[in-house]
């Protein structure tokens, strides 16, 4: 009986002990989860466990093709139009943006990669670069130099916007900016620059254009906007309530749709111009007539940056939908080399943006490809397939000689199978492939394999050049 008893009161106590050990063997495995050790995590983790940051994006082999036609389209026309290439760094001081863009702006409030420099130096990643290049002016005593100073650029910038279609982290920009000269033909022959280049790649834009005009027309006009907007300030969105004494101009050209309605009879920044600056931007006007670019009077046009002064314009496309999206922009901005620090100098330049161009023309592409009588388009070059360790070794001094030449040659030395060397020359869709075989090694010749019919003609190595340029030239 006494053991009985005993048994009886130990039991509960086991179960008690029990409960207590699973709570402690849970809390133990949340702790660990905290210092979760990147080993376990990859065997855990389903995808992969590294991928680009929000907002960013690699730009893929299959893309290259069309990028680098981006490139040499604007390289061209820069160069045609008489425009220098320059680069500066990705990263610059922080307060060169915060002071030509401006506090107030979205860029500067709430986009900048800005962080503190080992040396506890506050610097930031680019949101744009025309204020890196005026940096770059002054620094380089380019005022000294032939004006104007006609430079373009191609590079990255950072924002750290909220990603959506169209809209990165980080994105390229090609542009133009021309220091030295207070014309209005500068900004006509920008304007030109950038629409031409869209229209040489087939894209259709309407070009928006205003003038803001001198910090002192600007001035007068805001006071008379700020008392329009008060008056209206029940009917705005919460945004541009908060906008009317910060920054009233972006009003004009808010997204809201009740903020557009108010807009409608909002004061005008042209009724604002004084003489000089109303002359000026007629100007411009008549120029683009004569350029042959069309263009769209847009009073609530802005732009978003303080260094603007006089003329400002964006570039626009509409999408299947209808919706209009930016591609490029840029206005006037005297003030801004001053402001700097140099001596005062006018300036004028415009951006495109690389991303939603190339969007387009990938767009653009998928339609052509859906039409039943699409053919894609052979590459210029030639395949080279080889067979066997002596064809392998010989071919990269032929690979090299037609290379010498001027010729393209595809090539995959990796590979000894002739038959997936062909498929791999049939995916490309050159229209010949020159096969080196160890046979051709030992008598000097080479296969030219016509893709189409199969048909193969020997041909001597020493004639390889002449016969594929003549072959390519068909
Ligand atoms: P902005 O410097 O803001 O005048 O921009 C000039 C052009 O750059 C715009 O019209 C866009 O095409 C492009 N762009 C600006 N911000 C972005 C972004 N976050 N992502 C992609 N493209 C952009």
């Amino acid at each position: 009986m006494p053991r009985k008893k005993s048994t009886t009161k130990k039991q509960p106590q086991k179960k008690v002990q029990a409960k207590k050990a699973t709570t402690k063997k849970k809390v133990v495995k949340k702790v660990d989860l905290k210092n979760v050790d990147p080993k376990k995590e990859k065997k855990k983790t389903k995808g992969p466990v590294y991928t680009t940051l929000r907002g960013m994006k690699d730009i893929l082999p299959k893309e290259g093709v069309m990028w680098q036609h981006l490139y040499h389209t604007a390289e061209d026309i820069a160069g045609a139009y008489g425009f220098s290439y320059i680069e500066t760094p990705i990263l610059e001081q922080a307060s060169l943006f915060v002071r030509s863009i401006g506090k107030g702006t979205d860029v500067v409030d709430k986009e900048m990669y800005i962080f503190e420099d080992k040396d506890g130096s506050k610097v930031c990643l680019r949101p744009e670069v025309t204020a890196s290049i005026a940096r770059s002016y002054i620094n380089h005593g380019m005022h000294t130099f032939p004006q104007p100073v006609k430079v373009w650029y191609w590079g990255q910038m950072f924002r750290h916007d909220r990603p959506q279609a169209g809209r990165y982290r980080q994105f390229h920009q090609f542009g133009c900016e021309t220091f030295g000269i207070q014309s209005p033909v500068v900004d006509a022959e920008l304007i030109a620059v950038a629409y031409n280049m869209l229209r040489d790649l087939g894209i259709e834009t309407t070009v928006k254009i205003n003038s803001i005009g001198t910090p002192e027309d600007r001035e007068n006009y805001i006071v008379e906007l700020v008392g329009y907007l008060r008056s209206k300030r029940s009917y705005l969105s919460d945004e541009s309530k908060k906008r009317i004494n910060k920054n009233p101009l972006r009003v004009l050209d808010s997204k809201h749709e009740q903020d557009k309605a108010v807009m409608e009879e909002a004061p005008q920044i042209l009724d604002w111009l004084s003489d000089k600056s109303r002359g000026f931007f007629m100007s411009v006007l008549e120029y683009l007539d004569e350029a042959g670019v069309p263009y769209v009077l847009t009073p609530t046009l802005v732009r978003g940056l303080d260094y603007y002064t006089d003329t400002v314009f964006e570039l626009y496309t509409e999408d299947d939908e209808g919706s209009q999206s930016a591609l490029g922009g840029g206005g006037r901005y005297n003030g801004l080399v001053g402001q700097l620090g140099g001596e005062e100098t006018p300036g004028s330049g415009f951006s495109l943006g690389i991303e939603r161009v190339a969007n387009i023309l990938k767009k653009q592409k998928e339609e052509l490809e859906k039409q039943e009588d699409y053919k894609p388009e052979k590459p210029g070059g030639i395949f080279f397939a080889q067979l066997g360790e002596q064809a392998c070794k010989r071919s990269l001094h032929l690979i090299e000689e037609l290379r010498r030449s001027g010729l393209r040659v595809y090539h995959n030395l990796a590979k000894s199978s002739l038959k997936a060397q062909l498929e791999t020359a049939d995916k490309l869709g050159v229209s010949n492939t020159l096969i080196l075989g160890q046979k051709e090694v030992q008598d000097g010749t080479i296969l030219i394999r016509n893709m189409e019919s199969g048909i193969q003609e020997v041909v001597d190595q020493k004639k390889i050049v002449n016969t594929v340029q003549k072959l390519l030239a068909k």
